[in-house]
């Protein structure tokens, strides 16, 4: 039996980040240290944090002192706004790839430009993303949607980071057929492409794939679908816990894969119970091999 671990599976540059600019503002801030939101979707990670003394918060009513970080999805400017009138630090990991789009999306805006974001419009980067195209931003969850639109002039259409490319490729065909001028930005952040890249070729060689990661996690749930749509026998799981013997029944290749708020060691984990648990119930594999491809 082979155990192939996706390339470029686990955590991204803005997760990194993030995860790093916590722990240095929890050594060096006294008082509470919150974070907007869940800093990862990720509960293991979230756990670890609170036990560092570093809680999520979801209101801001909740907020009265302390240092709030701001996570790398990004906030908009009106809840910028409202956290700096609260007397406390405001530490922003907004990751800058996302700020990046922030600013694209502000200066199309400016330039009255419709703007259509392909992406999930309860994922916190998209409530960010419309606030700074001050409310007028367009969502849209896949090509019906953009089947739907009316016909329009001059529309610019953007992605939310994580998006499947595929899947924006395709709202973005359905827009060209009712858009006389549309301006493309393909603002799908190259770490999210090539997790995907490195998952689906992962899907094509393999009998049997697992992603984990946490169910809020958007990129890891594009991962999923991505997989799915090429290998049916892919599973989503949030811990190696949940790894049950029908998922390698029968398999001679195993995959592993974990989204952007994926640490290291849940993948380890993952293969660390294939092994101890369930290598003994396969007649005949004893002995398997890990690599990562
Ligand atoms: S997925 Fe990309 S844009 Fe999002 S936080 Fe990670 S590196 Fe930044």
């Amino acid at each position: 039996m082979e155990i192939i671990i996706a390339k470029n599976s686990g955590l991204c540059y803005g997760v990194k980040r993030a995860l790093r600019i916590a722990k240095e503002t929890r050594n060096t801030k006294t008082g509470k240290v919150f974070t907007l939101g869940d800093l990862v979707h990720n509960p293991q990670i979230i756990d670890d944090l609170k036990r560092n003394d570093i809680s999520p918060v979801e209101k801001l009513e909740e907020l009265m002192e302390g240092t709030i970080i701001i996570r790398s999805h990004g906030i908009s400017p009106e809840i910028y706004n409202q956290l700096t009138q609260k007397k406390m630090g405001v530490v922003d990991a907004t990751c800058p790839i996302v700020k990046k789009i922030q600013r694209l999306v502000e200066s199309l805006t400016k330039s009255k430009n419709e703007i259509i974001i392909v992406g999930n419009k309860e994922h916190p980067e998209i409530k960010g993303l419309i606030g700074y195209s001050q409310g007028k931003a367009i969502i849209i969850e896949n090509e019906l949607q953009a089947k739907n639109l009316p016909q329009k002039k001059k529309r610019a259409v953007l992605a939310q980071s994580t998006q499947d490319l595929f899947l924006f490729e395709k709202a973005v065909l359905a827009l060209l057929e009712r858009t006389k001028e549309l301006r493309v930005f393909n603002t799908i952040c190259k770490s999210t492409q090539t997790r995907q890249k490195s998952t689906s070729e992962l899907a094509s060689r393999v009998d049997s794939l697992i992603i984990i990661g946490g169910k809020n996690s958007s990129n890891t749930n594009k991962l999923y679908e991505i997989s799915k749509r090429i290998l049916p026998r892919t599973y989503f799981i949030e811990s190696s816990e949940q790894i049950t013997p029908e998922m390698l029944e029968g398999a001679q290749k195993i995959g592993l894969s974990g989204g952007a708020s994926t640490p290291p060691e849940a993948i380890q984990e993952a293969v660390h119970i294939i092994k101890t648990r369930f290598m003994h119930k396969f007649k005949g594999r004893n002995e398997f091999n890990v690599r990562v491809n």
